[in-house]
C-alpha cells in the first residue's frame, strides 16, 4: 500500500468528521463536500494520522498547528459565501491542508509560509498528490505582490491589526478573512473592499498561533 493511496481506510472517519461540522452548523455544501473528499490524514505525520479526524487542533512541529477543522470549515465557509472563485492568498501554509481544501473547491490558490522546514513538508505533500498549489517561503505579512489582486485573501494565524500590504493586494470587491485580536484570543474578521473603502465586520472567538512578521507580531 503507498502512502497516499491508502485514502479508504479512512473514509468512514471523513463521513463522521462531516456529520460532526453539520452537528456545529456548517451548512455551506462545497465545504463539506471538500472536507469529505480531502483526505487530511496525509497532512499528518505517519504516527498520527489517527488523530486527524478528531475536531481539535494538532502540533504540526516547529510549535505550530493544524487548525481544527471546524475552524478552517468556518473560515472557508465565510469565503466561499463571499468570493465564491478566483484567485485566494493564504498567509500561514502550515500543514497545507486548508490549501488543498481551497484547491478543491476550484480557487486558484496561492500560499505563504515563514518557516522553511514546513514549507518543504507541505510542497512534499502537494507534489505527490500532484496539487497545483502555488507556493512561496517568506513573510506572508507582505503578501504575494507580483501576483496581486488576490478575491480572496484568508489568514491562519492571529494578528494585532490587519496588515496594511495585505489589504493593498485585495481586489475590488475582494475579501479578507483574518482573525485580530491578542494572545488570549481573536476575533475572526471579515474585510470586504467595496468602492474605495474597507468594511470590517466581526465574528466569534477563535485562538490562533501568532501571525509573526514585519506587519504582524514580532519574533521571540
Ligand atoms: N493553514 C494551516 C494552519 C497553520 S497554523 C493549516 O491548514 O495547517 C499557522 C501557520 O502560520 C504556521 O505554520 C506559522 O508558521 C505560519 N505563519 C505565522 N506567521 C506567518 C507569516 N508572517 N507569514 C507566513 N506564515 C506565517
Amino acid at each position: 500500500m503507498s502512502e497516499y493511496g491508502n485514502g479508504s481506510l479512512y473514509t468512514e472517519r471523513r463521513y463522521e468528521m462531516v456529520e460532526q461540522l453539520k452537528r456545529y452548523g456548517i451548512t455551506n455544501t462545497r465545504v463539506l463536500e471538500a472536507f469529505l473528499s480531502v483526505e487530511r490524514h496525509l497532512f499528518f505525520d505517519h504516527e498520527n494520522r489517527d488523530a486527524a479526524y478528531d475536531d481539535c487542533a494538532f502540533p504540526i512541529g516547529c510549535g505550530q498547528t493544524i487548525s481544527q477543522p471546524y475552524t478552517v470549515a468556518y473560515m472557508t465557509s465565510m469565503l466561499s459565501e463571499r468570493c465564491p472563485s478566483g484567485k485566494v492568498l493564504e498567509i500561514g501554509t502550515g500543514s497545507g491542508y486548508q490549501a488543498a481544501i481551497l484547491d478543491y473547491m476550484g480557487y486558484s490558490v496561492y500560499t505563504v509560509e515563514r518557516i522553511p522546514e514546513l514549507f518543504r513538508r507541505s510542497s512534499a505533500i502537494f507534489g505527490a498528490l500532484d496539487l497545483k498549489i502555488h507556493q512561496r517561503l517568506g513573510d506572508g505579512t507582505l503578501g504575494w505582490e507580483d501576483e496581486a489582486p488576490f478575491n480572496g485573501i484568508i489568514v491562519t494565524a492571529g494578528a494585532p491589526d490587519p496588515p496594511p500590504t495585505l489589504l493593498e493586494q485585495l481586489a475590488e470587491d475582494g475579501v479578507m478573512i483574518i482573525p485580530i485580536g491578542g494572545s488570549a484570543g481573536q476575533r475572526m474578521t471579515v474585510i470586504t473592499r467595496d468602492a474605495d473603502a474597507l468594511r470590517h465586520e466581526g465574528f466569534h472567538a477563535f485562538a490562533f498561533v501568532p501571525l509573526i512578521g514585519r506587519e504582524g507580531w514580532r519574533d521571540g
